[in-house]
């Protein structure tokens, strides 16, 4: 099994486990795995009553495996204190269902820890598309949380060179939006660590069972 821990986009493919990200607004299909969240992107005051009750009816569903994505966004030209209250309410939120958080995390790696903190949240973190250095890395895994890796496995030397270096960390495979399929990313993954492909697969499952329960 392929897990695929963050797509925007169903591969249809028998063995490929793919958690699909959905927004509250969006039409779901809550028969196969999703994650669903409200990304900083697209907070709207109007709309966000609305917004955040859709999202607690659809974190009840059993296939949803995960709450997200959802986080801050230097670059967003959503006001960043708004950002923080929504990221908020939501993790707050979840406190009750208990999931997974996918996090998307733009300049803002040290304000989302110190909310986590802050707010005493318990639920694990996974920053998604992970492409910063190793100390950063050292600073999530110590707060207890994890990251995945995206298609930058397959063609950025610094987030290789970094994810080589990675010895019994647990992690993630993801392709996101992107075209690269995730048996490339794993393919890719499994030079750079130099284990066998099925053995890569099997640690990842079973971190996945870990991390976002059975499946
Ligand atoms: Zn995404």
């Amino acid at each position: 099994m392929f897990i695929n821990a963050h797509t925007h986009h169903c591969s249809n493919q028998a063995n490929v486990l793919d958690l699909i990200n959905y927004f509250p607004t969006d039409t779901i299909e809550p028969t196969a795995y999703f994650s669903v969240g409200l990304h900083p992107w697209s907070i709207d005051t109007v709309t966000l009553q609305t917004d955040l009750e859709r999202l607690e009816n659809l974190l009840q569903h059993p296939p949803c495996l995960a709450l997200g994505e959802i986080g801050l966004d230097k670059v967003s030209k959503i006001d960043f204190s708004l950002q923080k209250e929504v990221f908020i309410q939501q993790l707050h939120l979840n406190k009750k269902y208990n999931k997974p958080v996918i996090i998307h995390c733009v300049r803002a790696f040290q304000e989302i820890l110190s909310i986590r903190k802050s707010e005493q949240i318990t639920q694990p973190f996974l920053f998604h598309g992970y492409s910063k250095n190793h100390q950063l890395l050292k600073q999530i895994h110590d707060a207890g949380c994890y990251v995945s890796f995206g298609k930058n496995l397959c063609d950025n030397q610094n987030i290789q060179a970094i994810f080589a270096n990675l010895k019994n960390e647990v992690f993630f495979l993801e392709n996101d939006n992107s075209t690269t399929s995730i048996k490339d990313i794993y393919q890719c993954a499994s030079q750079l660590q130099e284990i066998p492909l099925e053995e890569l697969k099997q640690q990842i499952t079973q971190s996945f069972t870990t991390v976002f329960g059975p499946i």
